[in-house]
C-alpha cells in the first residue's frame, strides 16, 4: 500500500528511530526547514520521487527529482548533533499560479532517504559503515527520469546548483577485505609452519632414543 505523507513528524520520528540504532551517546536530532538553510556544516543533497497537487487549479503531477538538501553539524564538546533540512517545492505549470507547493512523499521514500542521512552520518562523524550502500528512491510512477522542470522547482529557480555523489563508490572496503584476507592467509601458512615445525620436533623426540641406544 503507497502511504503519503506531507509532514515533518514522519520525517523526525523515522530519524529519531534510525539513529537510535547507532552505536553512539551524542543527541541528534532533524529539523525540517520551510526557508532556505544556512550556510555551514556538512552538505547532502539527494533526489526522490513524489507527488504535487496545485492549491489553485487541483492540477496533479509527479516529479522524479525532488531536490532535498540537509546541513548536517556536530557539536563534539556538548555532545549534540543537528540536521537542517529542506525539501524543495514545486509550482504548477498547468495554471502559472506561482504558488509553491509541498510534495508529497511516500513513507518508503522517507524512510530511504533518511538510511542515507543516517549512513553519511556514521560515515562521516563516526568513521563506521564503510561498506553501507545510499539507497535509491523507488518510483512508484514508473516515469523515465525526463528533463526536470527548473522553471516550476524552487531549488532550481534560487539557483542551486546539484552534484549526485555515485550511489556506491566505496573501493576502501573492497581493499579492506582483501588485505584481511591477505591477513588470514598469512596466519594460516604461519600456523601450518608452526605445526610442521611441531611435528618435526616430536619426530625428533621419538628418533632420538633410538639413535642415542645405537650409540
Ligand atoms: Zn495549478
Ligand atoms: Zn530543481
Amino acid at each position: 500500500m503507497l502511504r503519503l505523507s506531507i509532514g515533518n513528524d514522519k520525517w523526525t520520528d523515522e530519524f529519531e528511530t534510525q539513529i537510535e540504532e547507532l552505536d553512539i551517546t551524542d543527541l541528534w536530532t532533524l529539523q525540517v526547514n520551510e526557508n532556505n538553510l544556512e550556510n555551514g556544516g556538512l552538505k547532502f543533497e539527494r533526489e526522490t520521487f513524489g507527488s504535487f497537487r496545485c492549491s489553485y487549479c487541483r492540477h496533479h503531477w509527479s516529479s522524479s527529482v525532488i531536490h532535498i538538501r540537509f546541513l548536517i553539524t556536530l557539536d563534539r564538546p556538548c555532545k549534540r548533533g543537528i540536521v537542517n533540512m529542506k525539501i524543495a517545492k514545486q509550482s504548477c505549470k498547468m495554471c502559472n499560479c506561482g504558488v509553491m507547493e509541498k510534495p508529497q512523499i511516500s513513507d518508503e521514500n522517507i524512510k530511504i532517504m533518511i538510511k542515507n542521512l543516517v549512513l553519511k552520518i556514521n560515515r562521516t562523524f563516526y568513521e563506521k559503515e564503510k561498506d553501507g550502500r545510499h539507497l535509491r528512491s523507488i518510483n512508484y510512477y514508473n516515469e523515465p527520469k525526463g528533463p526536470h522542470d527548473k522553471d516550476h522547482c524552487e531549488d532550481c529557480q534560487e539557483g542551486h546548483s546539484y552534484l549526485e555523489e555515485p550511489w556506491y563508490q566505496d573501493v576502501s572496503h573492497h581493499k579492506e577485505t582483501k588485505s584481511q584476507q591477505g591477513l588470514s592467509t598469512a596466519l594460516t601458512v604461519a600456523g601450518v609452519t608452526v605445526g610442521l615445525g611441531a611435528l618435526a620436533l616430536a619426530c625428533m623426540a621419538f628418533s632420538n632414543p633410538k639413535n642415542s641406544s645405537k650409540k
